[in-house]
């Protein structure tokens, strides 16, 4: 595996960070993570901008124009020999010292991996995920809002952890008012009758592409799209629920807390959802 590292390429064994990184010594810095499908590189523009915005919000500088970023990373994948996997682009504070202060850190480390994915099993797809409410919840907004895709993800980890102790792979995480968020890794959605819902950005979740992308193929097969506040109510008494994310894609729910959703088993919309989906991952990005 080839790995970009601040303009060059390495191996795997190589391919190395500074322990004085304040990406490592803080988690200071921003990531995304981006899918490719029989070569094309999904929604390549709207992970870069996303990226942009995480480094603006944390008035980060990264080293490049978007269209080199771009192109580095359809390089990556082609030096990989890559059609099908996933990419992780890392652009941290780079190299300070001891300090929290970030103007000690004059050159921002840029990371780019480009791998083959681990896919979900099939299995979880087919007869859904149960998940369970977290006492952790998700970052104030006022202190570290969820739409910055920072390095920070100690928030989501310690969910996830809960979550796992439980016996659960999946942690639903609320707000601190009590609505319900998102999970460690991915948007929330739930169907009520011809209504689809998700948690709008205000009440502390990240802006998901996958969810983005949901919701025009939702507005295409005639659904109502709401972003609305909700609680863990609505979600119990919910037809469908389904989850979100670069990684899982759509992943339907069938238990939240114990009750299961609908009928228990992965819903008729939820269904016809991903097989829409799964058709537009080789259109919607750029080619490799
Ligand atoms: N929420 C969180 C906390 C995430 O880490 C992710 C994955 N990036 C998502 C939601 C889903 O976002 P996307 O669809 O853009 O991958």
């Amino acid at each position: 595996m080839l790995i970009y590292v601040n303009g060059q390429y390495y191996s795997e064994e190589e391919a190395k960070v500074s322990v004085l990184d304040h990406g490592y010594l803080y988690g200071d810095g921003v990531f995304e993570g981006i899918r490719m499908y029989s070569g094309c590189i999904f929604k390549l523009r709207e992970h870069i901008d996303r990226l942009y915005d995480s480094a603006r919000a944390i008035m980060l500088r990264i080293p490049m124009e978007k269209s080199e970023m771009e192109s580095a990373i359809v390089e990556t994948v082609r030096k990989n020999g890559l059609t099908d996997g996933y990419i992780r682009v890392v652009v941290s504070r780079g190299v300070g010292d001891l300090g929290l202060d970030p103007r000690k850190c004059p050159n921002p480390t840029v990371v780019i991996i480009a791998d083959r994915i681990k896919l979900y099993p099939e299995e979880l797809y087919q007869n859904g995920l149960s998940i369970i409410t977290v006492p952790t919840r998700r970052n104030l907004p006022e202190a570290l809002n969820p739409q910055i895709k920072s390095l920070n993800y100690l928030n989501n980890i310690l969910a996830k952890i809960e979550a796992i102790h439980r016996g659960y792979e999946e942690a639903l995480m609320l707000n601190q008012e009590g609505y319900v968020a998102e999970c460690t890794g991915d948007n929330i959605f739930m169907l009520k009758g011809k209504s689809l819902i998700t948690p709008p950005t205000s009440v502390g979740v990240l802006k998901g592409i996958t969810a983005r992308t949901v919701m025009g193929i939702a507005i295409d097969m005639g659904l109502e799209v709401r972003e609305e506040r909700f609680t863990r109510y609505d979600l119990y008494t919910a037809d469908e629920v389904f989850l979100t994310g670069t990684a899982a894609e759509i992943i339907p729910v069938v238990k939240v807390d114990d009750r299961p959703i609908g009928d228990g088993r992965p819903g008729p919309t939820t269904w016809e959802i991903i097989r829409r989906f799964r058709k537009i991952t080789t259109e919607d990005g750029v080619k490799i």
